[in-house]
């Protein structure tokens, strides 16, 4: 059987079009009660980055939000939400982006994942054991609601990935050492998700994310919310909106393989696909590993070839973000002259797992490929 994924049309944030067209993809896929039941409780998941305001584009639009609420509240399940941002408080996070009052007047419940439990997962392919946020196992089901993003680790953020932030807070900085490498970390999303089992996705691609993603990159407008029980399936749709060859994502070649979805036999529904389809999008399609796979960190390769973090000190404000959340024991990115200076990279201490440039508020810090790198690509 094919994977399904509904493609409809939204090209504002009006509320009354963003729940037409979520309602119109929930039909195409048989209606919300083929995800949700009445009196279940079902958990949202917004991508939640940090505290941005909607046209900032870095997190789930509320109306998006809105929109999903109200459909699946329809078929009597008790909602909740929640998220686990990569910098500060979530509530705060997201009454900056309009989700939270949102939430608050639908009575859609807000739940903390600061608190988590550890839990078995035998049959895990790379990671047998995790710690998730109590509300995501007490939950009945989950709701996943990515935002269309491009990233500089994983090159693109959608459904998969989304369910990073149900692992607690700082937890997360130790997956990223614990699997320097692009492919691992794609390998341990896959068994999170297959863990996790997420009910449904809806994709928030009506303006999506272009550049220097996940945060600092620039709006890209698409008209597209995308649905589907499949989360490899969604996130190779929106690959084929990027101009993106899927291949080159490992949370897709690697969900595929191990069961997930299915990203090679898709039936689309709804609106025409390529309608959407955005060929100029700024996305790395290079296909240069954007981490040394397998390589001990501080290896000469690695500083010489793999793209690194690079802070433009013009746009740097030493607000101290990259510093408090790059995950590496001493720090990788730190103040050397002082704290009213730019912070400083040791090379060969990163594990160019990018948290630095995700986070900075300034959108100051750019993933750069080394002259020697560059040069090794051009000839390979
Ligand atoms: S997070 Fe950005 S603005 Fe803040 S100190 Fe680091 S580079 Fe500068
Ligand atoms: S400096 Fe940045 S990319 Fe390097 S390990 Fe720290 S957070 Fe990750």
């Amino acid at each position: 059987m094919p994977a399904k994924v509904a493609v409809v049309r939204c090209d504002t944030y009006e509320d009354a079009a963003v729940f037409d067209a979520v309602g119109r993809g929930l039909e195409l896929l048989g209606g919300a009660g083929r995800f949700v039941h009445d009196a279940e409780n079902i958990l949202l998941k917004p991508n939640l980055l940090v505290g941005a305001t909607p046209d900032k584009v870095v997190n789930t639009h509320p109306a998006v939000f809105s929109a999903v609420a109200r459909h699946l509240a329809e078929t009597g399940a008790a909602l909740s939400w929640g998220d686990s941002p990569g910098f500060g408080n979530a509530l705060a996070a997201a009454r900056k982006v309009g989700i939270a009052q949102v939430a608050e007047a639908l009575g859609v419940s807000y739940v903390d994942f600061t608190e988590g439990r550890q839990v078995s997962f035998p049959e895990g392919e790379l990671i047998k054991q995790f710690v998730l946020a109590s509300a995501v196992l007490d939950a009945d089901g989950l709701v996943t609601l990515p935002k269309l993003k491009t990233h500089a680790l994983t090159r693109m953020t959608g459904a998969v990935k989304n369910q990073f932030g149900c692992i607690p807070g700082m937890l997360k900085g130790e997956f990223h050492m614990r699997m320097p490498d692009v492919e691992r970390f794609a390998q341990m999303l896959v068994d999170l998700n297959r863990l996790i089992r997420p009910r449904l996705a809806v994709m928030d691609g009506v303006i999506g994310m272009e550049g220097n993603g996940p945060r600092g990159g620039d709006p890209r407008q698409v008209g597209v919310i995308m649905l589907s029980d499949d989360l490899v399936a969604i996130d190779a749709a929106a690959c084929r909106i990027m101009n993106l060859d899927p291949t080159l994502v490992g949370t897709i070649t690697w969900g595929e393989q191990w069961g997930l979805g299915g990203a090679s036999d898709i039936e689309f529904v709804g609106d025409h696909i390529e309608e959407f389809v955005v060929k100029e999008y700024n996305v790395n399609r290079s296909r240069q590993a954007t981490t040394d796979s397998g390589k001990p960190k501080g290896t000469l390769a690695k500083r010489l070839v793999v793209p690194r973090p690079v802070i433009d000190a013009a746009k740097c404000t030493a607000c101290g973000t990259c510093v408090s959340v790059c995950p590496v024991t001493p720090k990788a990115v730190d103040w050397k002259d002082g704290k009213g200076v730019p912070p400083v990279h040791d090379y060969a201490a990163c594990i160019r797992c990018y948290c630095c440039q995700e986070l900075c508020p300034e959108r100051a810090i750019e993933v750069e490929v080394p002259p020697l790198g560059r040069l090794l690509h051009r000839r390979s």
